[in-house]
């Protein structure tokens, strides 16, 4: 075990006055770099992403009027490869989110041995307010403002929130004109006629199904019977959703941005999925009660999967949690507080950085397929995605029980490890 007492370059990080998801993700690199006695220096590269760009970008409403909108593109790491993350359309997207996102991006690509850094982008926009045609020529003019950072080698972007394989799609175009020739390996999640793999579509879902199936085997269970509440019905809560389903699961209860769904006999996720491609929203869905974020979080119930957005259980509400186990479909769900409060209760908590790592890991093997013009069957990236979400979780049990670690820590240090031996090989000390 290091020497806590000779960490002394770690800066005292100023107290968060709200919720910032940066100071979030610095405060769990943090406890990882003290555990690991990490050197200065590599210390001070990695709690601050390498570069972080933004873009304002003009764009022309279907009504003639001009409205400007401001963009990000954040890279966290690229020291074990290209940066890999997403890009979400959101009203509150921000800098501290993409920097936060950013960096938990570098750790989950690190957990699952990936070779790629993290970086994340976002435009601030409501995409739930915009035409089809507004929302392509943004993705088109955004792509076009930082396309001398992103590419093949360089940093690869994938879907968030509220943008999908359509978004991609248009990504793929706007780079390839810039090139003259198409390039599909710019960007992942993309159609599967464009390059994109089979199985991305599910792939977060199924990563999360792969380590629930081993965190329930952990704890001595199984999935018959067991009861779930789902905060977020989007890609990944409605992928996720399905798949416990058919397993046996019970799911009580799901929330989406506009209200949320109840019922102790049980939800039909793919009935609700029909309702959602109608309406937009589980709301009022037949034979339910409504229920808001913050009693689903309480719900007497044995997993509960936030895939929404950051932040979402925190301290006010974490003292109510009676689930046995916490899945992180979403990225950054749980604030620090949040997170001691849950290990003192006993819930096993399978943080993001590996529940959720079932998308990215698809999307480098669409990456290799795209690079290869050689493409893989469903199962074979199934199986593949399976030994890989399997290996991570049995690694950071191994650290978790050797060192007495919650599930979170023993993750971070399996993660900033990796990241910071790449570094110490290639020497990039000032
Ligand atoms: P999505 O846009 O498809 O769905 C988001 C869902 O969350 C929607 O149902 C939306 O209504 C709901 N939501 C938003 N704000 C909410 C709120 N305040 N309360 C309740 N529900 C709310 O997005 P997604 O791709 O499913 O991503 C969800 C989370 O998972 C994000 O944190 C994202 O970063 C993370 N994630 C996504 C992927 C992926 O492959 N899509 C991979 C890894 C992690």
């Amino acid at each position: 075990m290091p020497d806590k007492a000779r960490v002394h370059y770690i800066h005292p990080i100023p107290e968060a006055k709200e919720y910032d998801p940066f100071f979030e993700a610095t405060l769990q690199f943090e406890k990882a770099a003290n555990f690991l006695d990490l050197d200065p220096w590599i210390y001070q590269r990695l709690k601050y992403p390498e570069r972080e760009l933004t873009v304002h970008i003009p764009i022309t409403m279907d009504d003639g009027r001009a409205e400007i909108f401001t963009g990000f593109r954040v890279q966290h790491s690229t020291v074990r490869g290209p940066a890999k993350g997403g890009i979400r359309f959101s009203p509150d997207a921000s800098i501290s989110e993409c920097k936060a996102l950013a960096t938990w991006m570098t750790w989950k690509c690190a957990v699952v041995d990936l070779p790629f850094g993290g970086g994340k982008g976002a435009v601030i926009c409501d995409p739930l307010k915009m035409s089809e045609n507004e929302l392509k020529k943004l993705t088109k003019e955004y792509t076009l403002a930082i396309r001398d950072i992103i590419g093949p080698f360089k940093d690869v972007p994938a879907p968030d929130m509220f943008t999908n394989a359509q978004t991609m799609a248009w990504i793929a175009d706007a780079y390839s004109q810039a090139c003259g020739y198409l390039e599909p390996a710019v960007v992942t999640g993309k159609p599967v006629h464009l390059g994109g793999s089979l199985g991305r579509a599910m792939a977060t879902g199924t990563g999360l199904f792969f380590v629930l199936e081993e965190a329930l085997k952990y704890l001595g269970l199984n999935f018959e019977g067991r009861t779930v509440a789902i905060l977020g019905f989007g890609n990944v809560g409605s992928s996720i959703a399905k798949l416990v389903h058919n397993a046996g699961c019970r799911i009580i209860a799901i929330t989406d941005i506009f209200g949320g769904i109840y019922s102790d006999k049980g939800i039909d996720p793919f009935e609700l999925e029909k309702q959602v491609k109608q309406t937009g929203s589980v709301v009022n869905f037949p034979g339910t009660e409504a229920i808001d974020n913050d009693s689903l979080i309480a719900l007497d119930c044995d997993i509960l999967i936030p895939a929404a957005t950051e932040g979402q259980i925190h301290r006010g509400n974490a003292g109510q949690v009676k689930a046995r186990i916490i899945l992180e479909g979403a990225n950054g769900p749980t604030t620090t507080e949040a997170d001691s409060i849950l290990v003192d209760k006993g819930v096993l908590v399978c943080p993001d950085i590996l529940a959720n790592a079932g998308g990215v890991t698809v999307s480098y093997l669409e990456w290799v397929q795209d690079l290869q013009r050689f493409f893989l069957s469903e199962e074979e990236v199934t199986e593949k995605l399976e030994k890989k979400m399997k290996k991570a979780f049995q690694e950071i049990i191994d650290l978790m029980e050797k060192h007495k670690l919650p599930m979170r820590e023993a993750a971070y240090v399996l993660a900033v490890g990796r990241v910071a031996e790449t570094l110490k090989a290639l020497g990039r000390a000032a």
